[in-house]
């Protein structure tokens, strides 16, 4: 088929690496396996990252994107949540959004809208013009399974969900203590609860869900996902869907070149996501566990905040120098044992590195998948939104991540991480967690494969939405 002839679906990724890196993964596929051609439009505060910009400009020339021009912010506190400043990037771009839709809407044969996990107000839009809105869920099918429940949760509790003295029974889940739930959960009261309630309210208005999970991670929980009930889209399981990065930078390069002259599975990679960030006192605890580990380490080094573990969601840039809140002399002395990048990392060719032996990682669901898919053991250090659920499947469930001890001041000592790294890299622990990692591996490779069962939630899904034609 001609470009203008193709089923074309509109993409729109809220804020975030960790959206926007899935959902073109997913538009990739829907292009190489199906034929389909896409626009992914982008709502803004203000001028993209670097990543971002690099990221977008190694698409595929058959994926157009475009920048909705930005929102003002100035009427929000300092404190405002990410949940909260996520979707009100969305609302206040909706009149932007429209007119851009209404426009290619004339042009295209649009036969979807696929949105992530917040971006559920442009489904407004794609009513007014007969479009079929779906919706990319980024993290695991538990996560999902609860933002399903979360209406009816909401209804029946009254108090905040951390005074309940059960529980909470997500379905197809595990019991899960409240305080465990994502951020935005722990707070009733605030308005990042409120848009939370707000966009799991809308879920039902999707035509179909799409999970980056697969069953072999998730079997409850995407079982439960499976089973037809009122209100609830069908769910396709497609993962993993993940980056595979092709980078180009020197200064990138350059831990590739390091990663290159280590031995074989030898390197522990550190890294917090997009968005997170430790104190200074962890930091100095965290190089000098590595250092007296005698491991070696990459790590994606941050400024350090002290009051707040995602600083760098929106913009991993910064105006200080990561390096000199380091231990005095810890460059010298680890020189050889250690790199350090500083802000970010090209992190899928570091998975896919075979030099690359363990993964300390903040359990974000896109790393996770990443290491799934490359067969990473890891090391579980959740920091916020839903990592502290994503850990509890990892570490207590599939048994594929050891869980350093904090201590009572919150803070994990040099000690405790010293004793995780050498238990991952070279002890017994790590290589039972390495070896159940490695059969998680073939079960994605299979799922993935032609009769897998994500390949078939694909080819579904895009029969589906070529229907409308
Ligand atoms: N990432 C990267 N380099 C970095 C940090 C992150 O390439 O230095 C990528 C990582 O590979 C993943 C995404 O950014 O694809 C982060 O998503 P994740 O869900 O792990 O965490 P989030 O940033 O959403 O908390």
């Amino acid at each position: 088929a001609t470009q203008s002839e193709k089923p074309h679906v509109v993409l729109l990724p809220t804020p975030g690496m960790g959206h926007l890196i899935p959902l073109v993964e997913f538009a990739k596929r829907l292009i190489h396996e199906h034929d389909f051609s896409i626009t992914v439009i982008l709502p803004t505060d203000g001028p993209i990252s670097e990543s971002q910009k690099k990221f977008l400009n190694s698409l595929p020339s058959t994926m157009n994107y475009l920048l909705l021009p930005p929102v003002n912010f100035d009427d929000l506190p300092e404190d405002v949540k990410a949940e909260t400043r996520i979707s009100l990037t969305v609302t206040r771009s909706l009149p932007s959004f429209r007119e851009v839709f209404m426009l290619l809407v004339e042009t295209k044969k649009i036969v979807a809208l696929v949105v992530d996990l917040f971006g559920t107000d442009t489904f407004d839009v794609a009513k007014e013009f007969n479009v079929s809105p779906y919706i990319f869920y980024p993290t695991t099918a538990m996560c999902l399974s609860l933002f399903l429940y979360l209406p009816t949760l909401d209804a029946a509790v009254s108090c905040e969900y951390g005074e309940l003295k059960e529980p909470v029974r997500i379905p197809g889940c595990n019991p899960i203590e409240a305080k465990e739930l994502l951020d935005p959960v722990q707070d009733r009261k605030n308005d990042a609860y409120k848009w939370l309630l707000h966009h799991t309210k809308r879920y039902k208005m999707a035509e179909g869900i799409v999970v980056n999970s697969f069953k072999e991670l998730e079997p409850g929980a995407i079982k439960a996902l499976h089973e037809e009930e009122p209100d609830k889209p069908p769910v396709y399981a497609v993962g993993p869907l993940i980056h595979m990065d092709v980078s180009s930078k020197a200064e990138e390069l350059e831990c590739l070149k390091w990663l290159d002259e280590q031995p074989c599975n030898s390197v522990l990679y550190i890294s917090f996501g997009s968005g997170g960030t430790i104190s200074h006192e962890q930091l100095i605890e965290l190089a000098m566990g590595l250092e007296i580990s005698d491991q070696r380490f990459l790590w994606v080094i941050r400024c350090p905040n002290d009051t707040i573990a995602n600083a760098t969601y929106f913009n991993v840039q910064s105006s200080s120098n990561p390096f000199d809140f380091l231990p005095q002399g810890f460059l010298e002395r680890t020189k050889g044992q250690g790199l350090m990048v500083p802000n970010w990392a090209p992190q899928a060719q570091i998975l896919s590195h075979g030099s690359t032996g363990g993964f300390l990682t903040h359990c974000g669901w896109n790393s996770t998948l990443e290491s799934v898919v490359h067969g990473i053991p890891l090391i579980a250090w959740p920091l916020y939104a839903e990592q502290r659920m994503n850990v509890i499947m990892l570490n207590e469930g599939l048994k594929v991540a050891l869980r350093p001890k904090t201590s009572e001041n919150g803070v994990v000592k040099r000690e405790e991480i010293a004793e995780v790294a050498r238990g991952l890299m070279e002890g017994e622990e790590g290589k039972g967690v390495r070896s159940r990692m490695r059969d998680l591996k073939d079960a994605a490779a299979k799922v993935l494969s032609e009769n897998g069962s994500s390949t078939k939630a694909l080819a579904e899904l895009a029969s589906k939405m070529r229907k409308v034609l």
